[in-house]
């Protein structure tokens, strides 16, 4: 039997990686579900190649474009953000990749783990806006949570059941600006930023990578992922990213997971797990991997990281205030509206003036997450008094 996939986010990076490892493996994984927000032309494509049983747009205006466009093929067609939500319940899907960027991912997760469906989570923001949530729903229904982060699957991947642990050890490849004095990050534009050395990524991912933001919510995705505290999580600056992470037993042994940076294998991971599958991925060809280097982060040069271990924590709704405000400055530095170490003024900023909320529900996260907007928003436009 062939597993049934839904992509949530099928046209971003993520997602059409994840077609790809499909096509690789038409025997053994079809795609029933692809979804996007915009950009219908490129659903409409994938529609098309792939047949899925019904695609949704999530922006409602682009509705009419994509069924006319499909009218000939026995596609269901919807639209808005309710139709993602009940789409991934379909029974035959066996898998929901979660491939959508930000806290728009929560509910629909929500609505697959209810529905009992494998999560392959990609969209880390959802782990960081609500892991304690996520994880008593996944444990309620039973439904595992399988990391396609590269960082995380690289742990589930050394893991060993019954082998206790004394930490994770995440790697970082610093992005773009690692060996950038204050001085010159004070400057740096969205043009240098949307450069990452060794991966390719959506434009937001780009930029939390490099503010290593991206670090910090990993951190706080390894707590909900993998039960440790987060004295027992580690950041490694590994310029090279060949290294994907490491875990550390307690006998002192380090096992790490290495491989050519490519997400289709993290990717094909989750769908295939617990086997392993053949792929035609590059290799790793260690006669070029002269050196591998180790760092500490530097949590002044790159305050978000400091800013996500305070929220970690903190714990409540300080991490999904932290997401909250970092989509807005991220947003604002893509259309040139804060510089690159204003986004940090803000997000401290929107963590002092947000309401704490030591046990929040999943309608506390709702709330917090439009208090953070509407604050972090204000701060962008009025400046830090
Ligand atoms: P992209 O921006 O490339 O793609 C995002 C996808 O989500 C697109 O299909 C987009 O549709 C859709 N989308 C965006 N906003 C909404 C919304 N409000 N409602 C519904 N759909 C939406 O992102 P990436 O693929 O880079 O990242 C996806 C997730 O995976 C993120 O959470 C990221 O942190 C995580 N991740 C990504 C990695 C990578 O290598 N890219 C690595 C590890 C994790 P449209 O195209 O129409 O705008
Ligand atoms: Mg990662």
């Amino acid at each position: 039997m062939k597993k049934q996939i839904a992509i949530l986010g099928s046209t971003g990076s993520i997602g059409t990686q994840a077609l790809q490892v499909i096509e690789e493996h038409p025997d053994l994984y079809e795609a029933y579900v692809l979804t996007a927000n915009n950009k219908v032309d490129l659903l409409i494509e994938q529609a098309r190649k792939f047949k899925p049983e019904a695609v949704v747009i999530a922006n409602e205006d682009k509705y009419l474009e994509l069924k006319e466009a499909l009218s000939d093929l026995p596609i269901k067609v919807y639209a808005g953000t309710e139709a993602l939500c009940q789409v991934v319940e379909s029974k035959p899907i066996d898998i929901v990749l979660t491939a959508m960027v930000g806290y728009a991912g929560l509910k629909p997760t929500m609505s697959a783990i209810r529905a009992g469906k494998i999560i392959a989570l990609a969209n880390k923001e959802t782990m960081v806006v609500a892991g304690e949530i996520i994880n008593a729903l996944a444990n309620e229904y039973r439904t595992p949570i399988l990391p396609v982060d590269s960082e995380h699957s690289a742990i589930f991947q050394c893991l060993e059941v019954n082998n206790p642990l004394e930490k994770v050890i995440l790697t970082a490849s610093g992005g773009p600006f690692r060996t950038f004095t204050m001085d010159q990050l004070r400057t740096v534009t969205k043009e240098q930023a949307l450069k990452h050395p060794n991966w390719s990524m959506g434009a937001k991912i780009t930029i939390d990578s490099a503010s290593m933001m991206n670090k910090g919510f990993e951190v706080i995705e390894a707590k909900w992922l993998f039960g440790v505290r987060p004295d027992q999580i580690e950041v490694v600056v590994h310029p090279q990213s060949v290294i994907h992470s490491m875990v550390e037993f307690e006998d002192g042994a380090v096992k790490a997971q290495l491989g050519v940076p490519d997400m289709r294998l993290p990717i094909q991971y989750a769908f295939s797990y617990p086997q392993r599958v053949r792929s035609s991925f590059d290799r790793l060809d260690f006669m070029k991997c002269h050196d591998l280097t180790f760092e500490a982060p530097d949590t002044k040069r790159f305050r978000n990281l400091a800013l996500a271990y305070e929220a970690l924590h903190q714990g409540g709704n300080m991490p999904c205030i932290v997401n909250a405000a970092n989509e807005v400055v991220v947003a604002s530095f893509l259309k040139d509206q804060i510089s690159f170490l204003g986004m940090s003024d803000v997000i401290e900023k929107a963590m002092q003036r947000v309401p704490f909320i030591k046990t929040p529900t999943y309608e506390d996260y709702v709330s917090t997450d439009a208090e953070t907007r509407r604050i972090a928003a204000e701060l962008v436009i009025n400046g830090i008094k």
